[in-house]
């Protein structure tokens, strides 16, 4: 039987961090360990930081079937790829949020032979950037509701609260809650919920900040609400964003590791792909492009999500210029974009399969939207069958797209030596980045250029409270930020169900929220959960550890 991701990393021998260190070029006074296998970076190295720019190569994919196509696996195994052929590069991950380890199975720092380690440490506690954040956001919640309970000076309306608090577990219970159930002493009563941490307004502005005085602005500049004149209540208002900056002082440094062949990975950061960006922190990223001539980093979700995010909201934001993108599509997903049920992705069926690949035609067609030059990765999986593969293979060749099979589960580095070759060569050509909008426009206009150049809608429909609010967000000037849209990530269109390249459909936003300190506005299409549940046999219950320590059923 096959190893599992969790029996191929317990195997790896890691070697210390000073020596990961010393490859990226990273001296050993620079560290702040963690044990001997984590790291972070100090503030003075990081500020020393003075050479040019290395190539960033994004790694995005098609609409995923609910298991996730494999763009962590594949950004690590072309990373480990591109070292194989002697190429100084680095890898730039979001952190693993904790609460879902313990619902469905499935990695977060890759697969098979494709991952970063040490996977348990990272899935679990790493380095307490989670905790700062959770820390951070409930000072602020605790300082919201004593302000009242001491008197309510700044007249903030209890009922109009929108800052909620978090904690890094899936647990639906905590989606709506009464909190301050008397006596008076205990504080006033009102309705609160919790989101979970990655999904917290403080974990998108720390992978925003691009240092510790621009994360304490950004806190400042958070909306907690309304007071009872319908004016906007800041974080600043409440004087707390010194405090909470405080409380990250750690948190800020990214996180240094390495993949199964001892390769430099920094991992910092994981915002939500929905309400937030979905990708890890400009920090971490532009330390990597400092260090490396390469830094392969990945977006969560499809190309319509994530890949869009990155480039209209990080990229503009941070002054970032990408150099390649790899978009990873699996056969398995494809057969589901052409029609065939989850449950029957195993089974070969070529037809289904080439129905399927207008769904990724779509995102080529976005990755050339932003100027950018691709390949096509076939991440491939065991069920998959040559007669499939050589379909796709035969539709790229015929359409002129770029193309590699790649085995970096199955192989590791070695599965992708052909994919770097190409991403080298892609990254050798100058290219015509550029954002998709002028972040200027009104909001109507940003959301309408998205959905219909990168999800081919028709138009957009905004409900009446979305209009109501994008006047109330004008009247404020909350309106020139980018937007960051948050939809399903099934489809193209906000509809779940639509598979492949759904055509005639509009868009429809429901809600905006001001996502200040981030800077970004966030445009619902649907209903977003911030807080996930558990399913009926979480993971959990199927994880132990033993006397020696050693875990068995975490992935
Ligand atoms: P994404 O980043 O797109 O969500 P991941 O790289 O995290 O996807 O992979 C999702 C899951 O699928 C992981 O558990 C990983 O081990 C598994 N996986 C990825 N690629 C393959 C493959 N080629 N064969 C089998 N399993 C894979």
């Amino acid at each position: 039987m096959a190893l599992t991701d969790l029996e191929i990393a317990q195997a790896c021998v890691l070697d210390p961090i000073d020596k990961v260190a010393a490859k990226a070029g990273i001296p050993a006074d620079a560290l702040e360990p963690y044990g001997r296998t984590k790291a972070k970076l100090s503030q003075e190295y990081l500020d020393s930081l003075d050479a040019p720019d290395g190539k960033l190569i994004l790694v995005t994919a098609i609409n995923p079937t609910k298991a996730g196509e494999g763009k962590s696996t594949t950004t690590v195994g072309l990373g480990d790829a591109l070292n194989l052929l002697g190429k100084n590069t680095m890898m730039a991950l979001r952190e693993p949020s904790l609460g879902p380890v313990f619902g469905l199975k499935g990695g977060a720092a890759g697969g098979g032979y494709a991952q970063v380690v040490p996977m348990e440490d990272i899935n679990l506690h790493f380095t307490g950037d989670m905790h700062a954040i959770t820390t951070a956001n409930n000072l602020l919640s605790a300082v919201i509701d004593n302000h009242i309970h001491q008197g309510n000076e700044l007249g903030i309306d209890p009922d109009r609260i929108t800052f909620r608090r978090c904690l890094d577990m899936n647990d639906r219970e905590l989606r709506q809650v009464n909190i301050g159930l008397g006596p008076k002493a205990n504080g006033i009563k009102r309705e609160d919920g919790f989101n979970i941490t990655v999904a917290s307004e403080v974990m998108a502005a720390l992978c925003l900040a691009s240092d510790l005085q621009d994360l304490k602005k950004r806190f400042g500049d958070m909306l907690v609400g309304y007071s009872f004149d319908g004016e906007p209540v800041y974080a600043r208002d409440l004087k707390v964003e010194g405090a909470m900056a405080m409380v990250m002082k750690d948190a800020i440094k990214p996180n240094l590791v390495q993949t199964l062949e001892h390769n430099p990975v920094l991992i910092h950061g994981g915002p939500f792909a929905n309400i937030a960006h979905g990708c890890n922190s400009v920090i971490a990223t532009r330390t990597a492009l400092k260090l490396a001539d390469y830094v392969v980093t990945e977006a969560g979700f499809g190309a319509d999500l994530g890949a869009e995010k990155f480039l209209d909201i990080k990229c503009r934001l941070a002054g970032l210029h990408p150099s390649a993108v790899v978009i990873v599509a699996t056969i398995r997903a494809l057969k589901q974009h052409g029609g065939v049920a989850f449950e029957d992705l195993k089974e070969e069926n070529i037809p289904a399969l080439k129905a399927g690949i207008a769904n990724l035609e779509k995102h080529i067609e976005t990755a050339q939207a932003f100027g950018l030059p691709y390949v096509i990765a076939i991440n491939e999986f065991a069920t998959d069958t040559a007669a499939e593969i050589g379909a796709l293979e035969t539709w790229c060749r015929e359409n002129g797209h770029p193309m590699s099979l790649s085995q970096v589960w199955a192989k590791g580095g070695e599965g992708a030596l052909d994919l770097a070759e190409k991403v080298i060569a892609l990254t050798e050509q100058p290219n015509d980045f550029e954002v998709l909008y002028d972040e200027k426009l009104p909001i109507e206009e940003k959301i309408r250029i998205i959905a219909r150049r990168v999800y081919g809608a028709d138009d957009v429909v905004f409900t009446d409270e979305a209009k109501e609010q994008i006047a109330e967000f004008e009247k404020h000037g909350w309106d020139r930020l980018p937007v960051c849209m948050a939809k399903t990530q099934m489809s193209l269109s906000d509809d779940p169900t639509k598979m492949g390249r759904p055509e005639h459909f509009t868009i429809t936003v429901r809600e905006l929220r001001p996502s200040l300190g981030a800077g970004f506005i966030v445009a619902l299409t649907g209903k977003v959960l911030t807080m996930p549940g558990l399913p009926k046999h979480p993971s959990a219950l199927d994880m132990d550890i033993d006397g020696e320590g050693k875990i068995t059923g975490l992935f």
